[in-house]
């Protein structure tokens, strides 16, 4: 069963069910989070199970503060201290050597673990009631479009696409805490300081400048060239950050604002410059503005998925007066459409 919560009774039957080894899906700033006990392998476990996520694909762990942090870390870094002094709570994930109290099945088997102190004050007051971290990939079945509403996670884990091999588990146990659309609605930075120079291997509305200011020195980049077909160092590093993900079940193109006119009436349209769809088909319009776009991407495309229509255009987003501060989400943005699109 599946059940949908809110406010501070939805917080403590959230703790409780994680103190149990039970799922709790969370709202954080980025994207809804598939929370477990980060300490308890048989909980975590369940959490790889639901999503249909490779072992090999290691999970972020949600902490509420830097003591919560040193707790599953081996060695704190001056790095880490001042990475998490300047961009905690927020949407940055570090990348540090893990403690021994963190399970294998967390990191993959690995040595490092992912760290990362979210800003939604739901998911802030479910990890400090359980008083433990919590992992939290996000919310939905490996590969598909990430969740940002708490409806999202509940049709990821129930409805299965007509055109996919998705297992409906038919036993599924969890509570969905109800904290309204996600703000920035596209997953952390992820910032690795175990090499010799930091490295961003995913990008995020953090952009690589202001994780180098808090630093103090430069932090290096995967391009985005990289990210889709990343070399063999990169995907050792960052094993989750390769191939497709982020798709709607209907194959995905990114178009050119002019060739919006050409589409037929089964394309959905995802636009930001027209108001109807030139063949009266499915239309769903995104704010022209890059932060507007950034965060109701996910939420545009979940909706596409389930209008009328066999194929899916996006509408490359407006890069016209971007400034500066704003250049990481058009980033992000283009990184995570090249992955949703379909090959
Ligand atoms: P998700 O929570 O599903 O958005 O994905 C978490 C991201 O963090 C993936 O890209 C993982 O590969 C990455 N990640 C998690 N743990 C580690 C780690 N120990 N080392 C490198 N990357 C990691
Ligand atoms: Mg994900």
């Amino acid at each position: 069963m599946i059940e949908i919560g809110s406010g501070p009774e939805a917080i403590d039957l959230g703790a409780e069910r994680l103190k149990l080894g039970k799922l709790v899906a969370f709202p954080t700033e980025t994207v809804y989070g598939l929370g477990a006990d980060a300490l308890n392998a048989d909980a975590v476990a369940r959490v790889f199970e639901l999503k249909g996520r490779p072992a090999s694909n290691p999970l972020i762990v949600h902490v509420p503060d830097i003591d919560m942090a040193q707790r599953v870390v081996g060695e704190w870094s001056h790095d880490a201290q001042r990475a998490a002094e300047k961009l905690w709570p927020g949407p940055v994930t570090l990348v540090l050597p893990k403690s021994s109290c963190v399970p294998g099945i967390v990191c993959a088997q690995g040595d490092t673990v992912a760290v990362r102190c979210p800003e939604h004050p739901c998911a802030l007051a479910l990890i400090e009631a359980f008083g433990s971290p919590i992992v939290g990939p996000s919310a939905n079945p490996s590969g598909r479009i990430s969740p940002t509403t708490p409806e999202h996670v509940v049709d990821g884990f129930t409805t299965r696409p007509h055109n996919t091999d998705l297992e409906i588990d038919p036993e599924i146990d969890l509570l969905v805490i109800d904290g309204g659309h996600c703000r920035s609605g596209l997953e952390s930075t992820v910032v690795d300081l175990t090499g010799e120079r930091a490295k961003v291997l995913r990008v995020g509305v953090v952009g690589a400048e202001t994780i180098s200011q808090a630093l103090g020195h430069d932090v290096d980049c995967i391009t985005q060239s990289d990210s889709k077909s990343s070399p063999e160092s990169d995907i050792a590093r960052s094993p989750g950050h390769v191939g497709a993900h982020y798709q709607p079940t209907k194959p995905t193109r990114l178009v050119q604002s002019g060739q919006l006119k050409q589409a037929k009436k089964q394309t959905v349209l995802i636009s930001w410059s027209i108001d109807t769809h030139p063949d009266a088909g499915g239309l769903i319009q995104l704010p022209r503005d890059i932060e507007g776009f950034g965060a109701g991407l996910y939420r545009s495309m979940h909706e596409a998925d389930k209008l009328i229509g066999d194929s899916i255009w996006i509408e490359i987003p407006n890069h016209e007066d971007i400034s500066a501060e704003h250049r990481p989400i058009y980033e992000t943005v283009m990184e995570r459409l090249g992955r949703a699109t379909h090959a």
